[in-house]
């Protein structure tokens, strides 16, 4: 099963490959040098479940002298924000984005520039959890170069995570939720951009690289130069008039408030990147317990699944046996129908968004008893992640199941490939996110969606001369409208499901 393709990224890459010499080598310590903010990301060889020792699992492809502990990192990607960008000069443009092959490029070209950029004060360094990627990358330079060549520190550092729950409007002060988004997540969150996660656990160590997996790890470099983006505009705007920025938080629902809102805005100049250094960057260091590895460190790296980065991606072999309650061959209707447990009510707003009927319990913090009841009465399969709920053995097997993936795309994707549902594009936004119910099936006209919408939900006047076509849910009247966030929904539904236009 192919992805449907993905748009081209709005950037090029550079692949470097070669030492000494090279042109890409050259121009990316060029760029290293006269960069003021770079975004860093490293990949490695995904580690087998049942292979303890990463490197070397007998393909030849990693190096025998590489420590067993730790994977041998094989890719870095790099994307530079361009020069000093005195007042007024706008360097937001400029970007220049690296895949730099580790297997291919002698790392000794490769380790002073490092280590310059890693610690130089005036760039900031921009990371998605890259203090684990750190200690990789230092150990694979080490194992090639001599224990001296590892790398101890990166500074000053800003890490995506943060600048996300700062971009939420999370308290500075207090400590920030323990619940941990993946990059892909904070992409569509902010940026409305699904990064294709098919590749992020292919073999990073085999040659030659797709160019599929080049862009996917360019990307991972790009967009965190392009959240920072977000940032530096609202730290501005906040630093200038105090307003603030709506972000694209609900997606599904109806407001359009992005198209709306102004893009009038700064880019920061020289002095608030400084500024934001002062107030928002930390450094990573790596101390000896991080960089030897520890018996601890290992058991806690075998237990996971593949490799750590990984860790949203999870083994997909199901235990559902069949047949749904909806099969015609036991009397069903032939319509999927689920209930989502309350711990997964992001995927039952997926669902709808891919015209499957996916309820919620009816009372917020439902009984076992109460949720197993509302599935036998209305003929649906429970979607759950609590492992608790599939002892209660009076209810079929065959109407609970345990949903394994944490992020809302990969549960959608599983569940569509577990249950074998059949997505086609017209009943892509064929239901009401909101409620799950269904819509008249006429669209309204302006007039009419203006009368159906008054005291209860606010029509953009941005709208009024566009043309567009209006549905109102049947069940709580909601409406909902052709905009831009219809349309990019569209499109990642298209994608996720597979559905090729
Ligand atoms: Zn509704």
């Amino acid at each position: 099963m192919d992805p449907a393709p993905a748009p081209p990224p709005p950037f090029a890459v550079h692949l470097v490959t070669g030492g000494g010499p090279s042109p890409e080598l050259a121009l990316l310590l060029r760029s290293l040098a006269a960069a003021r903010v770079v975004a860093l990301d490293a990949e490695w060889k995904p580690r087998r479940r049942g292979s303890p020792a990463a490197a070397g699992t007998g393909d030849g492809a990693s190096p025998a002298t590489a420590p067993p502990q730790f994977p041998t990192v094989t890719l870095l990607q790099v994307a530079c924000r361009g020069g000093d960008g005195g007042e007024g000069e706008r360097e937001r443009e400029r970007c220049e984005v690296f895949v730099v092959d580790l297997l291919a490029v002698p790392l000794a070209d490769l380790w002073a520039p490092l280590r310059e950029l890693f610690e130089r004060p005036d760039v900031l360094k921009l990371g998605f959890r890259f203090k684990q990627d750190l200690v990789y990358l230092s150990a694979t330079f080490a194992a090639a170069l001599g224990s001296d060549a590892g790398f101890d520190r990166v500074e000053p550092f800003l890490d995506v995570t943060n600048v996300y729950y700062y971009l939420k409007g999370h308290d500075r002060q207090k400590k920030l939720p323990k619940e941990t988004k993946s990059l892909a997540t904070i992409c569509e969150e902010l940026l409305n951009v699904s990064l294709s996660k098919e590749l992020q656990c292919s073999d990073w160590s085999c040659r030659p690289l797709s160019d599929g997996q080049i862009q996917y790890a360019a990307s991972d470099a790009y967009y965190l130069l392009d959240i920072f983006d977000l940032f530096q505009q609202k730290f501005t705007t906040e630093g200038k008039c105090s307003s603030t920025m709506e972000l694209n938080s609900d997606r599904h629902g109806s407001p359009t408030v992005i198209e709306c809102s102004s893009s009038g805005y700064d880019i920061c100049s020289g002095g608030y990147l400084m500024s934001i250094v002062t107030k928002y960057s930390e450094k990573i260091l790596l101390t000896d317990s991080d960089i030897k590895p520890r018996s601890s460190i290992r058991k806690e790296i075998s237990k996971l699944p593949t490799n750590a980065k990984c860790k949203d991606r999870v083994d997909c072999s199901t235990e559902w046996q069949g047949p749904p309650p909806w099969d015609p061959s036991i009397g069903g209707d032939g319509y999927p129908k689920f209930l989502c447990d309350v711990m997964i009510e992001g995927l039952a707003k997926h669902l709808r968004c891919v015209g499957i009927d996916a309820a919620i319990p009816s009372s917020k913090k439902p009984e076992p008893r109460e949720l197993l009841n509302q599935t036998y009465k209305e003929g649906r399969i429970l979607l759950t992640r609590d492992v608790k709920l599939l002892k209660y053995q009076y209810l079929a097997s065959s109407q609970v199941y345990r949903v394994k993936s944490l992020l809302k795309h990969d549960q959608l994707a599983e569940v569509i490939d577990t249950f074998q549902l059949k997505i086609s594009e017209d009943q892509l936004m064929s239901r009401c996110t909101k409620c799950n119910g269904s819509f008249i099936q006429k669209p309204l006209t302006l007039e009419e969606a203006v009368e159906a919408s008054k005291g209860f939900q606010v029509i953009p006047s941005c709208l009024f001369n566009r043309n567009l076509e209006f549905w109102k849910c049947t069940d709580c009247n909601q409406l909902y409208w052709e905009g831009t966030q219809y349309h990019n929904a569209v499109q990642k539904f298209l994608s996720v499901c597979n559905i090729s236009d």
